[in-house]
């Protein structure tokens, strides 16, 4: 895997930086031992360091030893998930419930290698600003440094991101142009009947019937109402409702995730649930109260951005290695925020082979050590390149 040397030197210590955060997991907005941990290490690099950005976040900022108004922005991920690890290897996790299951311990080491490499050398023209953002998962970490203005403070003509991608072989890369992940939405009906005894159902409207037949309705929604062409997904993944044998409840709660990625067809989906859940309802004489929520914009990847991140990788592994061919993915990425603001490029890096390791969010996952010098080596060249001298 041809990286750069010197990168190649410190690989024992980004493995060991990586194990550290992989055995101490934060979650949304309480990433503060592994924020403490960056900065240290940005700090003991000579890289200027800001903390404390949207709760939890670090941003490290270096100049070149080139003069420039440029600037742009590289971003990794520090939080963990609530998830039981179940791997028994040395570094599992220590915080009971809390896994790093999606690499971020991984991103968060890539970058900050590739920031002792540039600070050592120094070799480019501007301003690069390491953003070490908190809360990936859910709760939408990126959109609040973009609240806090943190590209209106640090302003970059782009910002580029990367993912660790497991089934996707180690020493691989994969990009497309446009969308590369999925808009992320949630739902919740609260189906309402009238509660009854179980055997005497005509004296009550029984919203358990009700949310049965809603669930089989949403899936028309895919479907018969979207384009054939366009990808959706609507997923009920709870149903809440009952509590015993011979009772009718008087309500029952569903729950579940949107995705799309154009934004035409994200905005049918709401009032495409609102339709089938009341009419649905209203047909058993019951009724819903709906909630919906935009949670992530669909990350999508600006031209020019992807073709230099995609020649970059290219330089390191070879063009047979960087995988243009990919399908996007219905999962979706905070850095969409980022995206929403300025151009740029988010690229997935092979984690290796999916059954030796294990998927995203897997109990049994664990990021690749050995990539750790390839994804710093990336961002490295990434950086050079655009800031080039
Ligand atoms: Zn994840
Ligand atoms: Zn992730």
């Amino acid at each position: 895997m041809p990286i750069v040397n010197r990168i190649a030197d410190f690989h024992a210590d980004m493995a060991a930086w990586r194990r550290d955060l992989h055995a101490h997991p934060e979650t949304a907005f309480e990433e503060t031992r592994t924020a403490a941990r960056v900065a240290e290490l940005l700090e003991s690099f000579g890289i200027t360091v800001e903390r404390g950005v949207a709760k939890t976040g670090v941003i490290g900022t270096l100049e070149g030893d080139a003069p420039a108004s440029r600037a742009i922005a590289l971003r990794a991920d520090m939080d963990a998930l609530h998830i039981h690890e179940k791997n028994s290897f040395e570094h599992v996790s220590r915080n009971a419930g809390r896994m790093h299951a999606c690499g971020h311990d991984g991103h968060t080491t890539m970058l900050l290698g590739a920031a002792r490499y540039l600070a050592e050398t120094r070799n480019f023209a501007g301003t690069i600003h390491f953003i070490f953002q908190p809360a990936e998962e859910n709760e939408g970490g990126a959109r609040v440094m973009g609240e806090e203005g943190v590209l209106a403070r640090h302003p970059v003509e782009a910002v580029y991101g990367m993912h660790n991608w497991p089934g996707l072989a180690a020493g691989q890369f994969a990009i497309r142009p446009g969308p590369m992940m999925a808009a992320f939405d949630i739902f919740e009906i609260t189906v309402s009947g009238r509660g009854a005894h179980a055997a005497m159902p005509h004296l009550g409207i029984d919203p358990i019937v009700a949310a049965a037949q809603i669930v089989t309705g949403l899936q028309t929604i895919t479907s018969r109402n979207t384009d054939p062409l366009q990808g959706v997904v609507v997923s009920v993944t709870q149903i809440h409702g009952g509590d015993t044998w011979n009772v009718i409840p008087d309500e029952v709660v569903l729950r579940g995730t949107t995705r799309a990625f154009e934004l035409t067809v994200r905005d049918a989906i709401e009032p495409a649930i609102r339709r089938v859940a009341e009419g649905a309802a209203a047909a058993l004489g019951a009724t819903v109260a709906v909630r919906y929520e935009r949670r992530y914009p669909p990350t999508v990847n600006s031209a020019a951005e992807t073709e230099t991140a995609a020649r970059v990788a290219a330089e390191l592994v070879g063009a047979e290695n960087v995988r243009r061919d990919l399908l996007p993915s219905m999962g979706a990425e905070d850095f969409a925020w980022f995206l929403e603001k300025k151009p740029g490029a988010y690229i997935w890096i092979g984690n290796g082979d999916a059954d030796t390791g294990a998927m995203l969010h897997n109990p049994h996952y664990d990021f690749n050590d050995e990539i750790l010098p390839l994804g710093a080596s990336y961002w490295v060249r990434l950086a050079e390149r655009v800031l080039a001298k």
